[in-house]
């Protein structure tokens, strides 16, 4: 057991060494302790550590020694010694002296093991260094996330506010120009005003995609909760693509699996709005041939159902590797197709958000040159059987007269089964006709600040074969006007200084103030395009929402809606 006891001490990875009580001059010394120190043990064997280290540094050595053959303690622990050697230079130790007594009951010996612990504690500093690192890192990028938080705010609002000051004059130029291409043009006139109006047109969907997209990054795009009839929708959407489709010398068609229901809740704006990207993309990169929209059920459930509708086109198809790119944003395939076929590489980004946002997903298969097909799914609300033929407006609007929308009499049938799929064309969509209103002798009060938009809106009234307009400036004077005059209709700008769109109406609607009418219809005309502003008219008493620049179509159908009938 001697030869163990040996074969251990000599094998160890650690330094041991035996001194003598008496004087400490070393009896036994190993090869780790060789190895450390950098001296063959016949150099150390019979002498002491005032032979081999700097004298300051052997007398607190031996004076350790000392504290431990005293009988002070039995074993010592020095957790970090530092020593200094011949070899290796500094080094941090680890080292547990021990009194060794003999059978006599005397301290015969000191036996000192000590263990290198210099690498690991160099790691230990290294890592404790990498995690002040990455705490300052961390304080950092909290700052830089609370400065980005800020700065995107501040950039909504921003947007908000540029999207209401751009729409101001844009409302000038579509209406004005819309006003012109009615007037005697001769050919090249004609041609350049349909020119400023297209590119007017465009200026504008580009606004609302960018508004669009920063609202929805700022998280403040909230959905609406609407009863609408699908097939009313896609009959509308298509035809007003037609046109385009057609110069393309495309066929556009629809197609609706027969167990869709087409009476459901939720927003159809939005709905339209991935659609009209889709299918707009679909007929921009495709030259000749089909689009193919179909409409079919991913899942049903007791109250709601997951629609799917997906656009197949015979286009120019997309290359597997740009694929991934596809919804991200300002993102477009080739930039050379921005300069051939437009676009600003928004649509698809902003579409798979809003899809994602309904409770769906969106997504895509290509074969280059052969063609392309996108879908996207939306989770819908099912409208209650049996109440669908008459849509009230919300209770608790007042001054809002019951609008009766007597839907197609092949509704009934509609939600049941049918054996083949069914075609859905376009729906001739109402379009305003000159003078159709003339005879209704009406009288309209129009407040807006806007002198060019005062003017747009007189000459479309006019055109409408409404001529007898008032024209106010402010709410104040929209007030004094209604305390004296019986107007039937009032078109009210939200945005007006001093008393705004939305106050002025509730002033109105307020029994006790001066006003003839408190029931007049209202109809909001706002350059804050921001969806949710529809809310905040009718929540305002306001009967109606047109947004800026007012197209004649919308304001024909509004009026339409509310001018007291004949
Ligand atoms: P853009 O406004 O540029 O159309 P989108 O996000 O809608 O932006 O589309 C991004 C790009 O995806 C397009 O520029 C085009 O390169 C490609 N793309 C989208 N739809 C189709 C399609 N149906 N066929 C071929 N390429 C398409």
């Amino acid at each position: 057991s001697k030869a163990l006891v040996e074969a251990v001490v000599e094998n160890v990875p650690l330094m041991i060494f035996l001194k003598e009580a008496t004087d400490l001059r070393f009896v036994i010394f190993n090869r780790a302790g060789e190895e450390l120190l950098g001296y063959d043990r016949s150099a150390l064997l019979g002498k002491s550590d005032l032979n081999f280290f700097p004298p300051e540094q052997a007398a607190f050595f031996m004076a350790k020694d000392r504290e431990v053959l005293d009988g002070e303690a039995d074993i010592l622990d020095i957790p970090e010694e530092a020593i200094m050697t011949a070899k290796k230079g500094q080094r941090l130790l680890h080292t547990r002296k021990v009194c060794i007594l003999g059978a006599d009951g005397t301290t015969k010996y000191l036996l000192g093991i000590s263990e290198d612990i210099t690498e690991r504690k160099k790691a230990e500093e290294a890592l404790l260094e990498i995690n002040r690192q990455l705490e300052e890192a961390t304080v950092r990028a909290n700052e830089m996330a609370a400065k980005a938080e800020m700065a995107s705010v501040a950039k909504g609002e921003f947007l908000a506010n540029m999207s209401h000051e751009i729409r101001t004059p844009m409302n000038g130029i579509v209406g004005m120009t819309d006003l012109l291409l009615d007037t005697g043009l001769n050919d090249e006139q004609r041609r350049y005003a349909e020119i400023v109006r297209d590119s007017g047109e465009s200026l504008l969907g580009l606004i609302n995609d960018i508004l669009d997209f920063s609202k929805i990054e700022a998280k403040k795009l909230s959905l609406e909760t609407l009863d609408f009839d699908l097939s009313g929708l896609l009959e509308d959407f298509i035809a007003a693509m037609a046109l385009r489709a057609h110069d393309k010398k495309i066929e556009l068609t629809c197609v609706s699996e027969p167990d869709v229901p087409m009476l459901l809740r939720g927003d159809p704006g939005r709905l339209r709005q991935i659609l009209y990207n889709l299918v707009g993309n679909a007929i921009k990169f495709t030259d000749g041939g089909e689009v193919a929209i179909r409409v079919s059920l991913a899942e049903k459930n007791e109250n709601d159902l997951l629609l799917r509708l997906s656009v197949r086109d015979t286009g120019i198809g997309i290359p597997k590797d740009k694929i991934g790119l596809l919804f991200g944003t300002f993102s477009q395939v080739d930039n050379s197709t921005t300069r051939q076929y437009g676009g600003s590489g928004l649509g698809l980004a902003i579409s798979k958000q809003l899809a994602e946002l309904m409770g769906g997903e969106i997504g895509m298969s290509s074969e280059e040159g052969k063609g392309s097909e996108f879908w996207f799914t939306a989770r819908l609300g099912r409208q209650a059987e049996g109440a669908q033929a008459i849509r009230r407006p919300p209770a608790d609007l007042r001054g809002v007269r019951v609008q009766k929308t007597v839907l197609p009499l092949a509704l009934g049938e509609r939600d049941r089964a049918e054996p083949a799929p069914r075609r859905i064309a376009a729906r001739h969509a109402a379009r305003e006709r000159l003078n159709m209103f003339a005879g209704r002798n009406a009288n309209i009060l129009l407040a807006e600040d806007n002198i060019v938009n005062q003017k747009v809106a007189v000459a479309m009234l006019k055109r409408l074969g409404l001529p007898s307009v008032d024209t106010v400036i402010d709410g104040y004077e929209a007030i004094k006007a209604l305390e004296s005059i019986p107007y039937d209709l009032v078109l009210m700008d939200v945005q007006m200084p001093k008393l705004d769109g939305f106050e002025t109406t509730r002033q109105i609607r307020d029994y006790e103030s001066r006003v003839g009418n408190h029931e007049v219809p209202i109809i909001a005309m706002t350059a804050n395009a921001m969806r949710g502003d529809r809310e905040l008219c009718l929540n305002a008493g306001m009967n109606d929402y047109i947004s800026k620049p007012v197209s004649p179509k919308a304001l024909a159908e509004a009026l339409g809606k509310w001018l007291p009938a004949l």
